[in-house]
Parts: structure tokens; C-alpha cells; sequence
């Protein structure tokens, strides 16, 4: 699986729709400091159901929205897109049948979350559930930031299962079961 498009309007810094294209397996994103480069990573896990302001370097959900500049005006509202190919099939289940995967997040001044799968509304936790054990996710070991492998060495046992857990694929159930117990 990978990604292949991101698409951007009213987030952060990218105030007017902006598509990027991913036509590799790698990509470098270079810039002056300011210019937006971490912002694309926040993009990337705010899409994927982040809900803590602190780690998209924000103090409230909606700061994500375009805040104004000099220049603009703020804006009422942030979209996200990112566009997976999923021609090797990492997707499993419903969605297997794709060979391209889009999920979309999109949110309100008044703080209102949506989020779309293939263009259909759906739930946070369907987008969740649809990368558990893939390795990717708001919070997985594929986003790499400053600082987070100081954190994994320091990390405590639990926290390091989790993350082992989630490599081999088994968090996905472990995750069910727990939902099931609590029924
Ligand atoms: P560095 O090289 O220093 O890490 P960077 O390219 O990663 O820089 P970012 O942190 O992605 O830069 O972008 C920061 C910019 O985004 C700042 O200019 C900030 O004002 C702008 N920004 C962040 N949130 C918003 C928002 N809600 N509205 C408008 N601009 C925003
Ligand atoms: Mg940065």
C-alpha cells in the first residue's frame, strides 16, 4: 500500500486546495523553515483520526483551520484527503476490492469532525479500523518525527508491546476482543 495524493484546502498553512502527488516510493519535501513541511505530516495524521491538539502542535481541534494571515482571511473550515493505491491488497476486508483508497476528514469552526471513506461518510473508527495492523494509523511506528526514537528506546515494556503488536499484525484483534468483553 501507499500514497499516492494529498489533497489540502484550509489546513494550517495550505489555505487554498492544493493537491500533492506522491509518484514514487520516495519523496523528499524541502523548504525554508515556516513554509509548511510539517504541517503535511500533521495533514497525514489528522486525516488518519488524530484527537489530540498537542500532537498536531495545536491547543484546540480547530486550530487546524486556516487562521488568517496579513493577507487572507481566516476560514470556516479544513479538508483532508489522502489517496492510497492498495493494488497489493494491504487493505483487507470491505475495502479489498479497491485499488485505491481514498479517506477523507473534514472539519468546522464549530468544531464539527466528518469523515469520509471512498467519498462515503463514515465513522472515526471506521477509518481506525481500516489501518489497524497495516502500520500506519495517527499515532504508529510509520510517522517517524524528531525525538520519537529517544522515545522508543526509553520506552516503557507496555508501550513496546504495542508497538511489536502492531508489526505483526495482532493489535487489530486484540483490539476486538476487547470490545467484545465489554459487551
Ligand atoms: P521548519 O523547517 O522550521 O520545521 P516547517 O516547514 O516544518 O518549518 P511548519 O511547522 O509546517 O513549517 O509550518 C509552520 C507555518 O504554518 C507557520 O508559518 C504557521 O504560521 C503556519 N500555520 C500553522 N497553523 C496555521 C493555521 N491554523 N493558520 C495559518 N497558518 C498556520
Ligand atoms: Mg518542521
Amino acid at each position: 500500500m501507499r500514497l499516492t495524493t494529498i489533497k489540502l484546502a484550509g489546513f494550517k498553512s495550505f489555505v487554498d486546495p492544493t493537491t500533492l502527488h506522491l509518484p514514487t516510493n520516495m519523496t523528499g519535501v524541502v523548504g525554508p523553515n515556516g513554509c509548511g513541511k510539517s504541517n503535511i505530516i500533521d495533514a497525514i495524521r489528522w486525516v488518519m483520526g488524530e484527537s489530540a491538539a498537542s500532537r498536531l502542535r495545536g491547543d484546540s481541534l480547530t486550530d487546524v483551520i486556516f487562521s488568517g494571515s496579513s493577507a487572507r482571511k481566516p476560514v470556516g473550515q479544513a479538508t483532508v484527503e489522502l489517496i492510497f493505491d492498495n493494488a497489493d491488497g494491504t487493505i483487507q476486508g470491505e475495502y479489498a476490492q479497491y485499488a485505491e483508497i481514498s479517506v477523507k476528514r473534514q472539519v468546522t469552526r464549530d468544531g464539527q469532525s466528518s469523515y469520509f471513506l471512498n467519498g462515503a461518510r463514515c465513522r472515526r473508527r471506521d477509518i481506525t479500523d481500516l489501518f489497524l495492523g497495516t502500520g500506519l494509523g495517527p499515532r504508529s511506528y510509520s510517522i517517524i518525527e524528531q525525538g520519537m526514537i529517544s522515545q522508543i528506546i526509553e520506552a516503557h515494556p507496555e508501550e513496546l508491546r504495542m508497538h511489536l503488536e502492531e508489526a505483526a499484525g495482532i493489535s487489530k484483534y486484540k483490539e476486538r476482543r476487547k470490545e467484545t468483553e465489554s459487551r
